[in-house]
This record gives C-alpha cells, structure tokens and sequence, in this order.
C-alpha cells in the first residue's frame, strides 16, 4: 500500500471511529488504537503534504491561533425562541397554532443550555461556522468549530447545507476547566454554558480542543430542498448525514402526550451529561409554517417552556451557629424544609455576619433557597414584602454556642472565632479531622464515631486516640461495637502509627498549614524535633511558606499543651521522621517525573500515584518534556498522543508491574 491510500484508510477509519464516538455514542476501537492511527497519518500527511485533504481529521487538532474572528452575515436570521414559563401559556399557545392549521402534533427536543451555532457545508465539506451574534451578523468560528469532534469536516453526502445548533460543553469537562482554573487561580465560569462561550471565542483553536467542546444539531436551514416535510423528519435526516443529534427528541400527537413528554424530562433533568434548562416543542409541519408566521425576534411555529429555575421559596425558623475545628463559627440557617433539585433541604448556610447584614436576612423571614448541583444550598435573597413589622436585624452572637467563650473577630477576616482550645465543639471537629483520610487516616474512625469516643470520655486530645486500645474490653460493652469493629478499629489505629510525618503535621491542625504546606515543610525540615524547634526566619526561607504560615507554626509548637501532646504521641511510637522520596537516590523512581493517563485495571490512580511516591518518583498531571514516563491505561487521551509526539518512555500497566516488582 502506497502513501496515498494508507492515507485515505487511517482517514476513513479515523471518521468512522469520530463518528462512533462522538456521533452514535457507540465506540468500536480504544484510544490508543485511535491515538496510533492518528499519530501515523499526521506523520504521513507532514511527509506527504499532497495528499492532506480538507476532511482530514488532523485538521481537528487546531491550527494557528487568531487575532480577531471575522464578522459573518447570516445569509437568513438566528431567531432565537420565545419562553414560556406555565402550562396554562403552553395550553394558551397550543391553542392559538390549532386555530390556524387544526393539528397539535410537535416535535419535542431538549433546551440545551449552550449557544447557538451555525454551520455550512458546500459539497459536503465544511466551509463556515459561525456564532449567533445579534442573529443578523456573528463571529466566524470556522477554525474553532473544525476541533470539536462531534462537528463533521465532511458530511455523509457531498451536499449543499446549512444547518444550526448548539455548542454545548459536558458537565464533567466544565468541571476540569473549573478545577484547573481554580489551581492557577483563575477566575471560574460561573456555568458551563458560560464556560463553552467563552471557549468558542478563544482565538486559540488549540485551547478550543483541549476544552472538549460538544454539540447538537437541530436545525435544517431550508428543508423543502431536500424535500423534507417535517421537523421530526428533518433530524432524521442531520443524523443521517453525520450530525450529533440529540437522542431524546419525540413527536407527540395531542395536549396530553406533550405534558406529559415535559414532565418526564423535568424529572430527568439532572441526569443528563449536559444542561438542559427547558424543552422546544417545534409545530411538526414545515408547509404551515408561513401561515404561523414570525415575529421580529421568534418564529411563531416554536417556543420553548423553561423549568422552574433552581430556587425556592421558604421560611426561616431558626439561625443556628457551627463551630467548626479551627474555632470558626458559621451561621446556618434552620429553614422549613422544601425540595430543591430533587433533595429535601432544610438548612442553608448563612456564610457569615457580614452576609447576612449585606442580606438583611433575619429570623422569621422568608427567604430564596438555591441549590446547584453538589453546591450547598444557600439563602440567596429576602422577599422582605413578606416579612413581619416586629421582625429585627440580624445580630450576631457574641459567646460560642457551644463553650460560652467570648468569640472574637480578627481584623480584615470576615469571621468569627471561639479562640477556646478546649472548646468541646472545637476538639470533636480536630480529632475528626486528624483521622480523616488525607491527613492520618484511621480507617473507622470516622465522625460520628469520634462524637461517640469523645461524648463518651475514651478520648479528648489526639494522643487519646492511640491509647483506645486499652479500653478494647470496655469499648464491646457499648451498643453497636461489635467484636470485629473494636479490633479492626485498634488494628487500623496501630497501622496508622507508621505513616510519614506530613500526615502528622497536617493532622494536627495547625492553622492554615495544608495537606501541601504541611508536605513543604517536611521536605525541608525531616523530623519533628527539627520542626518544633524552628524559627520564623527559618520558615519564612521556604518559597511557598508566608509569614502568617510560618507565625502559626512557631506560636503552635510554644504552647507547653501542643509540646505536652506531641510528647505523648512520640511515647505512643507514632512515626516522627519524614521520609522523603527526594532524598533516596538508591529508589527505583527518584528523580522521575510520572504522568498517569487513562484507567488501570488493578490500580486507583492514588494508589499508583502512592507507588511512585514511596519509590522515589514524582507525579505529574500534564506531559512536558520533562516527564520521564507515561503510564496509561484504559481510555487513554491527548496525554498520550502529546507523550508520544515527545517520544517519552510509555508504560503498560503491566510494564508497570514488572518495574515495581524489581
Ligand atoms: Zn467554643
């Protein structure tokens, strides 16, 4: 086989395989497979520069960036869709379009929570995409919309077509950008729809692919030239060229069926991938849509009904206050409960004083309770209309609710503190995160235990903790401990004795000190002695440490009661040195920059993170020319690809086994 039609054939099969993927959802091939062919046909295409066509799939990997889009005019306007918000403006609108033609048969689709694009093929090839703008003139995308591979850069038939839709981005890949940002400390998207808007206008196409953009097509720009009767026969036709049409459309013949297509996709609506924050229902026959009519901004032949938005109405009854294990209080308020999102909610958090004054949240009144997904529910407005005339401001409490201590508020802090050491409420929180898992993780020690333990007298320091085994026999008298809980609970507790010192450090809660300042400050320093005689200076020589770090640090190791504690937990046997993996040139990895990519079948990636670690090596989460090994798995990505452009050492998980087992 010649260059030529090894080209044609990784092209072909990297079309069927995109459009398995990100088309009909129904993938035959892995990644790495796709990543070879990929790989090899960018590699014949720089050979042999003829043969790149204009529907090669490398196109996709983004090209040079812009410096400003090019302004496109629609050759027919991007109305958008009137909103209707009651069912009785859904019947009232059924109603009108059955006067004028006599039938109510819909196409019923999703409201995706995107924006709208527009794209144009000529001969099948993709020649435009473009933006909405104001729906007469919007941004040409072209170079962006050719990375998102659910986009096809050639169609199943070599037509003349103009289609339309919405770029949308997945919740979970919303979620990466959103998390990424956060650890460069960038501002975040408030929403993935914000999140794909601002993506497709990112002059750089290559930022537009790692972002994963998706979309869904809904629209045929002119469907008597393909003789296209319906709305429900039009999608047909976008699948069938190779458009990503979303799969939960329907056509409904009456009223009922059409309420009732609302109401289950309401119910659903939070288990799409994607946000939905309504449904389109599309009058079936294209043929009456002149005699429907338009208005200047909506067509008349559709409209959309958007849900009830993600805020409820209640009331105040209570405002509590938690003591958290830094001394923190945090308002909560005690609400009548209400269903949100489909979860019953009856307490919000109130932040802290200055919200509520900001607010003007008082006791009594009623309140908008939002909750988004996996966010706390909050307060997020009074409807003071409501509200009693004997009602008064919110004052804040002045003694914890939990000890009486006087609480105090640091300048330039927005909170408030009980600043009591021995503050019950205070201690239970310490000792619940001293035991949890990413600081010295006590397997079975979790919160409601520690409650029990600590209401119970068996423990009130952290040293307490490693002598519980002593109080093994009364322990099985208590309700619920059962003979296997108590010693799995010792056992766990004897384990967690051998863990490096970071684990310490950071369990022992000292204010703001990390998971990673805590590790920082191991790195340098290797043992506790070394540590709790340290000075400000000495600390404030670590790049990452701050002073306000370095201040607690030094005041937390002067307490004669932190000194007392540490004392005990050293004549406990708990592990007191660090071990670096920096500092062991004999181990297998030291030195070595690992990148993890794809799932592993017999490793979490912590726990492959946990291998390379203790054996000296680093893991890293992006490839660059200094990461010494890829290790891949399963559904393995752009990691890949990126690590084998780099020609970095890949490894197999079984590779992998083999190396460790040296
Ligand atoms: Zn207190």
């Amino acid at each position: 086989m010649n260059a030529k039609e090894r080209i044609q054939e990784l092209k072909s099969k990297i079309n069927k395989a995109n459009y398995e993927y990100y088309v009909s959802d129904n993938p035959s091939i892995s990644d790495f497979e796709y990543d070879m062919m990929m790989a090899e046909l960018i590699r014949l295409e720089e050979e042999n520069p003829e043969y790149k066509t204009l529907d090669s799939p490398t196109l996709r990997v983004g090209g040079v960036a812009l410096d400003k889009f090019r302004k496109v005019v629609h050759e027919k306007e991007m109305k958008s869709l009137s909103d209707l918000f009651s069912y009785e403006e859904v019947f009232s609108y059924l109603e009108g379009i059955e006067k004028i033609t006599g039938k109510e048969e819909y196409s019923m689709e999703l409201k995706i929570d995107g924006l709208a694009v527009s794209l144009k093929y000529e001969k099948g090839y993709l020649k435009e995409a473009s933006t909405r703008g104001d729906g007469l003139v919007g941004e040409d995308i072209t170079l962006n919309a050719k990375t998102i591979n659910s986009v096809p850069l050639r169609l199943k038939e070599d037509i003349d077509v103009s289609v339309r839709g919405e770029i949308y981005l997945k919740k979970e890949n919303f979620e990466k950008i959103n998390e990424e940002r956060k650890a460069q400390g960038e501002e975040l998207f408030k929403n993935a729809r914000n999140a794909a808007a601002g993506t497709i206008r990112q002059l750089d196409p290559k930022v537009v692919r790692k972002r994963g953009l998706d979309t869904f097509i809904y629209y045929l720009v002119d469907p008597e030239k393909y003789n296209i009767q319906t709305q429900s026969e039009a999608l047909s036709f976008l699948k069938k060229l190779g458009f990503h049409v979303n799969p939960e459309s329907k056509v409904v013949k009456n009223k009922k069926e059409l309420i009732e297509y609302i109401e289950d996709i309401d119910q659903k609506r939070f288990s799409y991938s994607y946000d939905i924050d309504g449904v389109v229902m599309k009058y079936n026959y294209m043929k009456d849509y002149d005699k429907i009519g338009e208005t200047a901004k909506y067509p008349k032949w559709a409209t959309a009904y958007k849900f009830a938005p993600l805020e409820v109405k209640t009331k105040i009854r209570d405002i509590a206050f938690q003591v958290g294990r830094t001394g923190v209080i945090t308002p909560v308020a005690i609400l009548d409960p209400v269903n949100i999102s489909g979860s019953t909610v009856s307490r919000a958090t109130l932040n802290n004083e200055d919200y509520i004054i900001s607010k003007d949240i008082r006791l009594n009144d009623t309140v908008y309770l939002r909750k988004a997904a996996e966010i706390i529910p909050e307060v997020v407005k009074v409807i003071k209309e409501e509200r009693d005339e004997s009602s008064l401001p919110f004052q804040m409490i002045k003694n914890c609710p939990k000890c009486g201590s006087p609480l105090i508020r640091r300048e330039g802090e927005a909170d408030w503190y009980c600043t009591n050491n021995l503050c019950d409420a205070r201690r239970i929180e310490q000792l619940v995160h001293f035991a949890a898992r990413d600081a010295y993780d006590i397997v079975g020690l979790g919160d409601k235990i520690v409650e029990f333990l600590y209401n119970e007298g068996f423990i009130h320091d952290i040293s307490d903790i490693f002598n519980l085994k002593d109080y093994a026999e009364v322990l099985l008298t208590k309700e619920g401990f059962k003979e296997r809980k108590v010693t799995s609970l010792i056992d766990s507790i004897e384990i967690s004795k051998k863990n490096n010192l970071d684990r310490l450090l950071y369990g022992l809660g000292i204010k703001n000190v990390g998971k990673k300042v805590a590790k920082i400050i191991c790195e340098k320093y290797r043992s506790i002695d070394e540590i709790m005689s340290l000075k400000e200076e000495d600390l404030s020589l670590i790049s990452d440490i701050g002073d306000i770090i370095a201040k607690n640090v030094i005041d937390y190791f002067k307490d004669i009661k932190n000194i007392e504690e540490i004392n005990k937990l050293k004549s406990s046997g708990l592990n007191m040195i660090y071990v670096s993996s920096k500092s062991e040139k004999e181990s297998l990895f030291s030195g070595k920059t690992f990148v993890l990519t794809g799932t592993l079948k017999n490793y979490s990636r912590e726990e492959a993170q946990k291998i390379i670690e203790d054996k000296g090596g680093k893991a890293s989460s992006s490839v660059s020319s200094k990461t010494d090994y890829v290790l891949y798995g399963e559904s393995a990505g752009s990691k890949l690809e990126k690590a084998k452009e780099l020609n970095i050492t890949l490894l197999t998980e079984e590779e992998f086994e083999e190396m460790i087992k040296e």
